[in-house]
């Protein structure tokens, strides 16, 4: 049978159309990969709701590519596989305390960066043993797989007893428990789950700054076109007062001092 291709269009619309029940709704959601145990950064709250800064940034430059809050859909990533999620198309782009390195700029592009964080450690609060990286060569250490943290655990502590979980809450529980002794990430990261309700007087940061992380927003490599809609989302950001609005919000029930919005350079 031969259809005309106004037919098969027609046909094909039809179809869309009885799928997905009204054409409205045809419009697919943006995939954005976010942390889901970071208190104040991703976090999935028990209502099924996401909070923290990288939820506000992801959701603000979602709303400049043409997606409203409820046309997102967050996918939860770990640490070590954002390069894969966003290789095979899982999700369009990660925001998930996502450092921006030469190593995976192999795998994927950076848009930003949007913030800066350094590597510190967190102990149990009464804890007066470690006050400096090499102290925990004595140490039984926690730290996430696939983080930059847990690369420079290395050269930081190279004696340290190193055990790699696959996110930081379960590092905390490692902590908490006295499986470890210490956990190693982000400052930003430390200071949200310190701040916890539940976890007041129970842990401390050293307040170490063991490295320089600048978070970026992870695509598609080669992916040109949306890495620069995205950095100008994020510049808009900056300077119509959402980003400092974000950080308050997020970081200021932690306390956490944070550093001023960095430059987004083009072409990360
Ligand atoms: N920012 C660091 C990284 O990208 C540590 C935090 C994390 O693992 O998400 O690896």
């Amino acid at each position: 049978m031969k259809v005309s291709k106004a037919g098969a269009v027609a046909a094909t619309l039809a179809v869309a159309l009885t799928a997905s029940g009204c054409a409205e709704d045809a419009k697919e959601p943006i995939a954005i990969g976010i942390k889901f145990d970071q208190p104040g950064i991703g976090f999935r709250e028990q209502d099924g709701t996401f909070t923290g800064f990288d939820v506000d940034v992801a959701t603000y430059v979602a709303k400049q590519l043409g997606y409203k809050a409820n046309e997102i859909e967050f996918k939860q990533v770990f640490s070590s596989d954002r390069e894969l999620l966003i290789q095979y198309n899982e999700v369009d782009f990660v925001a998930a305390s996502y450092s921006i390195s030469d190593k995976r700029k192999e795998k994927v592009d950076f848009a930003g960066p949007y913030f800066i964080a350094h590597q510190d450690l967190l102990v149990r609060a009464d804890d007066a043993s470690v006050t400096k990286a090499e102290d925990l060569n004595s140490k039984k250490l926690c730290s996430v797989t696939g983080s930059t943290s847990a690369e420079k655990v290395k050269a930081l502590a190279p004696k340290a007893s190193v055990m790699e979980l696959e996110g930081y809450s379960e590092c905390l529980v490692a902590v908490q428990d006295g499986s470890a002794d210490a956990m190693t990430t982000d400052n930003s990261i430390l200071a949200g789950y310190a701040a916890r309700k539940e976890n007041t007087g129970k842990f401390k940061l050293i307040g170490l700054s063991l490295s320089n992380e600048n978070y970026g927003i992870g695509v598609k490599k080669g992916n040109k076109e949306l890495q620069k809609k995205i950095n100008a989302a994020l510049t808009k950001m900056v300077t119509d007062g959402s980003w400092e609005a974000a950080v308050k919000k997020n970081f200021g029930p932690a306390n956490y001092k944070y550093e001023p919005a960095p430059m987004v350079t083009s072409g990360n």
